[in-house]
């Protein structure tokens, strides 16, 4: 009998503590530039933007918040969300496509996205896997290579970079408003998760920003995954970063230094916060030293 309370006091508390994870969440909208906004809470940075007709939104975060994003969203426009646009099958990114998916809203993202979303997805690096979602969470149009949504009057070029952070994700560009959205192929100021379980390489990542890189100019405003809204000085700080790591570590293992050792060398002075978001320094280490292993 005692065991039998444990288990259920155990249960309750889980509950409660999964539920209250959102619970102080605010929504916080930023007008990035001209007809687009940014909208930050938990998970992935949402971009919006603003039609004459109707509204595009990137991403949708966590399923939990999706009443308090629509409200964040009506303070801006009432217009009704004519696009939700997918930029990877992450959850922080998709958990919402249910809420947001009414008759009016289609859901667009790369095929592989459909692919993900729609079969289960076992996780290597956190021994973890995601069942398959339900099919009022998948996109319904999907794309290969790019694609052009047009948001009255503007046109919206969607692009595929290849074996990045996954292997579906889309950056999002407004040509008209200089603004490009990233996806989690830019963490600002942090080291970035690379999922190697779904596609994701650390060389398609460095590839990746170096086409963002020519994508953007020295005005242009950029809307990364996760962390505050950049510049394209943040972002080819980043490359800088990831790039000059990933040689380090690629060079270093040719030298035959262990893994270990690897961890315990110093970061460069002004990068040494970068792990202390959801990826640590050792992890993202860890990430680069296991996608260089396998390809022996
Ligand atoms: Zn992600």
């Amino acid at each position: 009998m005692m065991k039998f309370y444990l288990i259920l006091f155990f249960s309750f508390f889980y509950s409660l503590t999964y539920s209250q994870r959102f619970d102080k969440v605010v929504i916080k909208s930023t007008h990035v530039h001209g007809s687009v906004y940014m909208l930050e809470g938990a998970g992935g940075n949402i971009g919006l933007a603003i039609g004459d007709s109707s509204v595009l939104m990137i991403d949708s975060q966590f399923g939990e918040l999706s009443d308090r994003i629509l409200n964040e969203i009506r303070t801006i426009s009432d217009k009704p969300i004519q696009y939700l646009v997918n930029t990877h099958w992450h959850g922080d990114h998709t958990g919402g496509n249910e809420n947001f998916n009414t008759h009016q809203t289609t859901i667009v993202a790369h095929e592989n996205v459909r692919k993900r979303l729609s079969t289960d997805q076992f996780t290597k690096a956190f021994n973890r896997t995601s069942p398959a979602k339900p099919s009022s969470y998948w996109p319904e149009v999907s794309y290969s290579e790019e694609l052009s949504l047009f948001l009255n009057p503007s046109k919206i070029l969607i692009m595929h970079v290849d074996s990045a952070h996954t292997d579906g994700d889309s950056f999002v560009f407004f040509p008209e408003d200089n603004v490009l959205h990233l996806g989690d192929c830019f963490f600002n100021k942090r080291f970035p998760y690379i999922d190697l379980s779904a596609g994701g390489s650390i060389q398609g990542l460095i590839k990746a920003v170096q086409t963002a890189l020519m994508v953007a100019d020295e005005d242009s405003f950029i809307i990364p995954g996760h962390g505050a809204l950049a510049t394209r000085d943040d972002l080819l700080e980043y490359y800088t970063v990831i790039r000059g790591m990933f040689e380090a570590i690629e060079d270093a293992m040719q030298r035959g230094v262990s893994l270990d050792e690897l961890k315990q060398a110093e970061l460069d002075k002004g990068i040494e916060s970068w792990g202390e978001g959801f990826i640590s320094t050792a992890k993202f280490i860890d990430t680069i030293w296991t996608d260089l292993d396998r390809r022996k």
